[in-house]
């Protein structure tokens, strides 16, 4: 289908282009590391190309991209439907860059790409302001203006979805943008900017600059040309780029790493529930800021719970990710490999119980990626660093609670606060504790069902702000407020007034 390895060059201004520097950086299958799949532009020297293409496009209202809503829903339809023409090809692409499997990508990642744009295609022409005549006659009305250049910032683990996640909004207000994609996984970033402008964009509002987070994404978030920043990513890269912001008081909408509970109790269905927290925790092969990488169960339970879960977990497949019979493919990297593999060591040496899993796949075809076996921790205690930090990778610990108070504490004993799963036939139980749960986003009786038109971010260090649903255009937004003076004749003694007031 495609010839690679694939050659990734910048899109600025409307073209694709060479970087200045000259330089390409390799990039590796991550199911077979002996394959070059992909040499990816080095965009340090043309951040500043990048960033003027986008301001010009924006001060200069190029081809009525900031004034022209219906310009903008048309585009963001149509590109919506090139991704669904170019569907396949666009699921091989995040697949064989970033390692989740095929059917991830072709019934996930693509199709809801489409759908956020859609969403946002049908946003971009209702963004009208408000205004009201005043008991004086005068006008006052709030106007709804983009808020200028946008720099989004994404990480490697949703490479198209999330990018639109981020962008869509911001198109949809009227704003320009320069996208610097993760180094893994820069393909479906150009492509998109490609598809953009086939659909109509105007030259300068999509742009895109490959690199290093320390050079292309650190200048972004500097300079005096961006207006708001959008990354999603680590907690640590979110605070760096919150203090680098400060510098140009730019606005930043933060989406940053999870540590997410899934709580069931007693009277859940059981059966469902493990289901759901197998897929929370083992889709995406664990890579996901949403993964319910923490199961916590009722003690009355825990025992049946946990051998129904291990049970569907020792048949997961894992395998290449482009085969149609993988359920997890390799993860994205070695280094990546390497942390999941320490988390695991770390399991060994605080004395946890490995109870499936816990190695890293070597056999065969194995050994030339990045496999490692689907793995269950038991009894985790919430001092275990285990407990606490993002593995980020298939590793699923198992706590017990007593009481529903207890389930509260332990859901909300980590910095974390992005996204919770509740399983209970009781309701109120369930209602309570999702409402007492800190977190962005709370599931009952389900996991990971996240369309556009549920709000996505976090609270306490999981991030600011909200992507998806209506919520998310306000971040790209101005509210200016015009007053008219709707008096004849001669000023008002407004001065008077106030002096003798
Ligand atoms: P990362 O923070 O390493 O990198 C994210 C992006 O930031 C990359 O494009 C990277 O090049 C860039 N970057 C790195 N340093 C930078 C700097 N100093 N200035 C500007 N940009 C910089 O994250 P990752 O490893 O790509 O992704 C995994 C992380 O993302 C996990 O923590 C995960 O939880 C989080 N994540 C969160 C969400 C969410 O919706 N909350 C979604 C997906 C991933």
């Amino acid at each position: 289908m495609f010839e690679t390895p694939f050659v990734v060059d910048l899109f600025i201004d409307g073209e694709l282009v060479k970087p200045s520097s000259g330089r390409y950086s390799e990039r590796f299958d991550p199911g077979d590391d002996g394959r070059l799949i992909g040499v990816v532009a080095d965009g340090s020297r043309d951040v500043g190309r990048a960033l003027d293409a986008a301001r010009d496009a924006f001060d200069r209202d190029v081809g009525g991209w900031t004034t022209d809503h219906k310009l903008r829903s048309r585009v963001l339809f149509k590109t919506a439907e090139i991704i669904r023409e170019n569907a396949e090809k666009l699921a091989v692409v995040e697949s064989l860059f970033s390692g989740k499997t095929i059917r991830t990508s072709r019934l996930g990642d693509v199709p809801r790409s489409a759908e956020i744009l859609e969403f946002y295609a049908g946003v971009a022409d209702k963004l009208i302001g408000t205004s009201q005549v005043l008991k004086t006659g005068d006008l006052v009305a709030i106007v709804k203006q983009p808020a200028g250049v946008v720099a989004a910032i994404t990480p490697w683990n949703f490479p198209l979805v999330i990018l639109c996640r981020q962008v869509a909004p911001a198109l949809a207000a009227g704003c320009t943008v320069v996208v610097k994609p993760a180094s893994h996984t820069p393909v479906s970033a150009v492509k998109l900017a490609e598809m953009l402008h086939r659909a109509g964009a105007p030259k300068g509002v999509f742009n895109v600059v490959t690199g290093s987070g320390a050079t292309v994404g650190r200048e972004l978030v500097r300079s005096e040309k961006v207006d708001v920043v959008n990354f999603t990513g680590e907690t640590s890269t979110g605070k760096g780029i919150m203090e680098a912001a400060a510098g140009t008081l730019k606005r930043v909408v933060l989406e940053l790493g999870g540590k997410n509970p899934n709580i069931v109790f007693e009277d859940a269905d059981l059966e469902r529930a493990a289901n759901a927290v197998v897929y929370g925790a083992y889709a995406n092969n664990g890579e996901s800021c949403a993964a319910g990488s923490r199961l916590l169960v009722q003690s009355t339970v825990k025992e049946k719970f946990v051998r129904m879960v291990v049970d569907r977990v020792k048949r997961i497949r894992v395998g290449y990710q482009l085969d149609e019979n993988s359920d997890m493919g390799p993860l994205v990297s070695r280094e990546q490999m390497e942390k999941v593999l320490e988390y695991v060591g770390a399991a060994d040496s605080e004395g946890l119980k490995i109870i499936t899993g816990g190695r890293r796949i070597t056999s065969g075809l194995f050994s030339r990626g990045n496999y490692v076996e689907p793995t269950v921790v038991d009894d985790t205690p919430p001092d275990s660093k285990l407990f606490k930090e993002e593995i980020f990778g298939p590793v699923l610990t198992v706590t017990e609670f007593g009481s529903e108070e207890e389930a509260v504490e332990l859901a909300n004993s980590t910095v974390y606060g992005l996204a919770a799963g509740v399983w209970s036939n009781d309701t109120g139980k369930a209602l309570r504790t999702a409402e007492k749960v800190k977190a962005g986003a709370v599931w009952v009786n389900t996991y990971y069902t996240l369309p556009v038109e549920m709000p996505w971010g976090g609270f306490k260090q999981s991030g600011i702000g909200r992507n998806n649903t209506v919520l998310a255009v306000e971040h790209y937004l101005e509210h200016k407020g015009i007053y008219v003076d709707g008096q004849q004749g001669p000023m008002r003694p407004y001065y008077r007034l106030v002096l003798s007031g």
